[in-house]
């Protein structure tokens, strides 16, 4: 009926993100694609004779989300675009084995990760991650100079979530509020827009000047009725006037 309804996205591909077991699913097949990554070396993966794995682990990338190619690249042309990437650069692909090295070691050990971004570093603290607290952040920069930066942090790593695509904009637009949908198909924010909403279908359904000339015609008929009722009640009150007279 409503477009947006229909058109939110794909019954697949919504499935396999809130699905929770399959979540949990692709979480795992990542980090053992990365582990497996952070185990290997450049040179090897680079080797002429090993084409195939280059362009294995192109697609790999793609798959879980970890490349994104620009935008002018077609999507049939992507996976060759990220293989050229990595053998352009083997030094540079090396570096990222090095840091992915660097990040699953402080985790397996329940140490801090630092990674340096020009003044900043971001950290990801594996102590906090396993102590289970879900008040204590185990990614945050350092230092923290506003809260701004850690509310902003973490108020994307919870939005990228499953949860959070389902942020929505009410599709009633005198509303346009931002609200977070409790199903699927939810499209406006509130019951009150919703019910808004079907009146205001009606009303432009019917066309501005139908919808006025029905109104006057019911408020006529309406009208009408009460002058009708009250001269009921006038005869009415007569009559047992002359009857009682009567008696
Ligand atoms: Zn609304």
């Amino acid at each position: 009926m409503n477009k947006r309804e229909t058109d939110a996205s794909t019954p697949k591909l919504r499935s396999k993100r809130t699905d929770p077991r399959a979540v949990a699913r692709r979480r795992r097949q990542i980090i053992n694609f990365l582990i497996g990554l952070s185990q290997t070396e450049a040179t090897v993966l680079l080797s002429p004779e090993r084409r195939g794995d280059l362009l294995n682990l192109a697609r790999d990338l793609l798959n879980f989300g970890l490349a994104k190619p620009h935008k002018e690249v077609p999507r049939a042309k992507r996976i060759e675009a990220t293989a050229f990437i990595i053998r352009q650069a083997p030094d540079r692909f090396q570096g990222v084995i090095a840091s992915l090295r660097k990040l699953l070691s402080a985790i397996a050990d329940g140490k801090e990760f630092l990674w340096e971004l020009g003044e900043k570093s971001l950290i990801l603290d594996a102590g906090a991650l396993k102590s289970g607290d879900p008040t204590n952040p185990s990614i945050y920069f350092w230092p923290i100079t506003s809260l701004e930066q850690s509310v902003m942090i973490g108020a994307m790593l919870e939005l990228a979530s499953a949860e959070g695509a389902m942020v929505r904009r009410c599709v009633r637009h005198v509303c346009g509020r931002v609200f977070l949908a409790a199903r699927p198909k939810q499209v406006f924010c509130t019951r009150q827009c919703a019910s808004a909403a079907v009146f205001e279908r009606y009303k432009e359904n019917l066309g501005e000047e139908e919808y006025r000339a029905k109104h006057r015609e019911v408020m006529r008929r309406w009208s009408r009725k009460k002058r009708y009722q009250a001269v009921k009640q006038r005869k009415h009150a007569m009559q047992h006037g002359t009857q009682a007279k009567r008696r």
